[in-house]
């Protein structure tokens, strides 16, 4: 027995050791040193005496090496869904977030205004420029979207009727409900139409003196198709009367592109929506927060609330979105954007370059769809190219060999087949893909 216990290390001698060390930068020393004590714990409870020094260093290195996997890493987004909602949705322009640094890393005006030397408005120029790029009144920013409905049903809503088609109730990503946001804000729900079809009557047989607002709803992530209908923002702002509100929930934050399906939120300003809230991190392509655009009386109101105080962003957020915004303003795309607009021939191209490269009959060229994702355009897709690897591995061993490059990988499966589109790939990306892949290739 006593023997036995001299054979299991120090936690300091481990710590020595480079295999283990070089994961301080990485995960702290300190949780190394945790991770390390455990795994000597586990290993004296389950009397694992005979384990050689090797073996135990290695057990402690995976342990690490799964902590540091939760970190957030860089990825190769190869999965043709452009906004992403599990890869970060929009990834921020290299010059947009140059340019924050500054302000980021100094003292910076934020609450002042230099103008008159006194305490100044955080929200000011982002409200200028959103208001400029949606003609309308007002703007104010929130942390996202559902923070952004939530303080507009709060402050306008609660223990008051809140008009909903039933084909809007929805689901988005994670757990964000429609209802469940109404019944939090203490708004009452009032479900009008059916799944498929909501009429104009529907809405007006539903509105009396406790309807607060009718609230309309981008469905986002999925499609209604066939016999369908529903009632448009200018149809429903001519129901209402002078106390009642048109809050619309424009999710994507489409400005001025064209994207299919897709309306643009200064549509519902011009066809009377008092207030318009939508994502900064989908079709807008900029750091995740919500915007509320709209009336200038409701907006004040808003800003007055203490909830606006909870909700408010922090100055990285405000720098960004002010950056990007004025790059709006001047007709410069975001990343987002700039790949929903490449044209499929270049994809092709490069496809085709990462195939003879690789020269190996295991990678493919086949047609594929890249879609804007993130609850944009659920029905909609474009033709894209793809790289088809064919593997006499299972499509799920591939895939995870992938994902567990230095720079993960993340592809995804087709008829039974990893498949990698090139039409996600940011700036030197297509090179940094290469090289992975010739890396692995023999493997695959
Ligand atoms: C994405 C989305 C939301 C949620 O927005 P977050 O910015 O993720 O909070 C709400 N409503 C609609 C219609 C959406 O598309």
């Amino acid at each position: 027995m006593e023997k036995n216990r001299v054979s299991i290390p120090q936690v300091e001698t481990l710590l020595q050791q480079k295999k283990l060390s070089s994961y301080f930068d990485l995960i702290s020393r300190a949780i190394v040193t945790n991770l390390i004590r455990d795994e000597l714990n586990q290993i004296r409870e389950q009397k694992l005496f005979d384990l050689s020094f090797d073996k135990i260093v290695q057990r402690c290195e995976t342990r690490c090496a799964q902590v540091y996997k939760m970190r957030v890493h860089q990825v190769i987004n190869c999965t043709g869904v452009v906004v992403h909602t599990n890869l970060g949705r929009s990834p921020i322009s290299k010059t947009t977030w140059q340019a924050a640094t500054n302000l980021n890393t100094h003292y910076s005006s934020l609450e002042f205004n230099l103008e008159s030397g006194k305490r100044g408005q955080r929200n000011s120029l982002v409200e200028h420029l959103l208001t400029t790029l949606t003609d309308s009144e007002a703007a104010l920013v929130v942390n996202n979207n559902a923070a952004a409905i939530y303080l507009i049903l709060s402050t306008f809503a609660k223990r008051k009727e809140v008009i909903v088609s039933r084909g809007e109730l929805v689901q988005i990503g994670g757990g964000f409900r429609i209802p469940s946001i109404l019944k939090e804000s203490r708004a009452k729900l009032v479900e009008v139409g059916t799944t498929n079809i909501t009429t104009r009557d529907d809405y007006s047989k539903a509105l009396n003196e406790k309807s607060a607002a009718i609230l309309k709803v981008h469905r986002s992530n999925f499609a209604l198709r066939g016999f369908t209908d529903e009632v448009s923002t200018k149809e429903l702002s001519e129901l209402l009367d002078e106390e009642q509100l048109l809050i619309v929930d424009q999710g994507s934050g489409v400005i001025e592109a064209d994207l299919p399906g897709e309306q643009k939120v200064k549509e519902h300003i011009k066809m009377g929506a008092h207030l318009v809230s939508f994502s900064c991190d989908k079709a807008l392509g900029s750091v995740q927060a919500g915007a509320i655009v709209g009336s200038k009386k409701l907006i004040d109101k808003l800003i007055k609330s203490p909830l606006y105080r909870v909700l408010r962003p922090g100055k990285t957020v405000l720098t960004l979105l002010e950056e990007d915004l004025i790059k709006h303003l001047n007709k410069v795309d975001p990343p987002v954007l700039s790949l929903i607009k490449k044209e499929k021939e270049k994809v092709k191209e490069e496809t085709q370059k990462l195939i003879a490269f690789l020269n190996s009959e295991k990678f493919s060229l086949v047609e594929s769809k890249i879609t804007l994702g993130g609850g944009t355009t659920p029905d909609e897709s474009l033709d894209s190219y793809a790289v088809q690897i064919n593997s006499t591995k299972s499509a799920n061993s591939v895939i995870k060999i992938l994902r567990n490059q230095e720079v993960p990988i993340i592809g995804f499966i087709e008829k039974g087949k990893v498949h990698l589109n090139l039409a996600t790939l940011l700036e030197g990306e297509l090179e940094l893909l290469i090289s992975s892949l010739e890396k692995i290739k023999e493997l695959l």
